[in-house]
């Protein structure tokens, strides 16, 4: 594990062309409103299979809003509304007729605070969501589908003589990594990660960098990360949200991670980058 935004970006880029196990998401003008407050302004970013992309910027520019519009959770706070189109390999999520459980499905979220369902098992946990979304799966096929998504997850190992103990005895990270196979378990094309190593030590941290980049074979990945260091480490392409002074969170610039860290090409870039605010 290298940690190199270079290596990183060629291993990302050769699986997209081979055809990964991921989509290409593409999220089209959207504009976000709550009341009247507009939050997002014609935000344009293609999220391609095979590559992670951080989404970067200071607190409050819209990041966690953009990502809820990604995978239709925005529309279940009422005074939330939205303009724009969100493509999920060039199907409109937001399509009538388009149901609300096929959109989540595709579109799995991970958020910062780790929230497994602490008294159930850790079993049961990552098989929480197949209810849901109406997947049915019993017996021995289920057992494997536990085991590889905990594999997936890198967790197997730590868990596999404790299925039946509850989620909650997990430590922090370890509850991270549940949640990332309860959401696996589901088969999304795409992950959403909400700052999902905020509440996490260093070596947690790390251990699921490692995890994001294996995935990233198979999901196409879209995190909000505020930790410059881990956008250089786990990115592909990197875009930086900015809401200036009352306006609207719009995208400042976006592109390789690798070239938005060595040469930005707007000085506001380079300012956040290096820590400048
Ligand atoms: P970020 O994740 O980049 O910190 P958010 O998407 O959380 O930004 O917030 C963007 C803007 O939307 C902020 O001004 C925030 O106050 C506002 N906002 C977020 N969630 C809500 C909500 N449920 N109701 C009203 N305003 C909200
Ligand atoms: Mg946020």
């Amino acid at each position: 594990y290298a940690g190199s935004t270079g290596a990183a970006g060629s291993t990302g880029a050769t699986t997209g062309a081979t055809g990964a196990g991921g989509a290409t998401l593409e999220a089209r003008r959207i504009s976000a409103w709550f009341g009247d407050h507009k939050v997002l302004d014609r935000v344009s970013l293609t999220m391609p299979t095979g590559l992670v992309t951080a989404l970067i910027g200071p607190s409050g520019c819209g990041k966690s809003t953009f990502l809820r519009i990604l995978n239709r959770m925005h529309e279940l706070i009422p005074s939330a509304s939205l303009a724009g189109e969100v493509l999920v390999d060039g199907q409109d999520v937001y399509a009538t007729g388009q149901r609300l459980t096929e959109a989540r499905r595709q579109v799995g979220m991970v958020f910062q605070k780790p929230n497994p369902f602490p008294a159930m098992s850790i079993y049961d946990n990552v098989t929480a969501g197949l209810k849901l979304t109406g997947v049915r799966t019993g017996g021995r096929a289920k057992d494997d589908l536990v085991e590889e998504c905990l594999t997936k997850a890198g967790l197997w190992k730590e868990v596999r003589t404790r299925l039946r103990q509850p989620g909650g005895a997990l430590s922090g990270g370890q509850q991270q990594r549940l949640c990332i196979a309860r959401s696996l378990a589901i088969r999304p094309k795409v992950l959403l990660m909400d700052e999902p190593c905020s509440a996490l030590d260093p070596t947690s941290t790390r251990r699921i960098e490692e995890t994001i980049r294996e995935l990233v074979h198979e999901v196409t990945i879209v995190i909000v990360t505020h930790n410059m260091q881990q956008a250089a480490r786990v990115s592909d392409q990197c875009a930086f949200f900015l809401a200036e002074q009352g306006t609207p969170g719009a995208i400042v610039e976006h592109g390789p991670t690798a070239a938005m860290f060595s040469a930005p090409s707007d000085p506001r870039t380079s300012d956040y980058v290096e820590g400048r605010f």
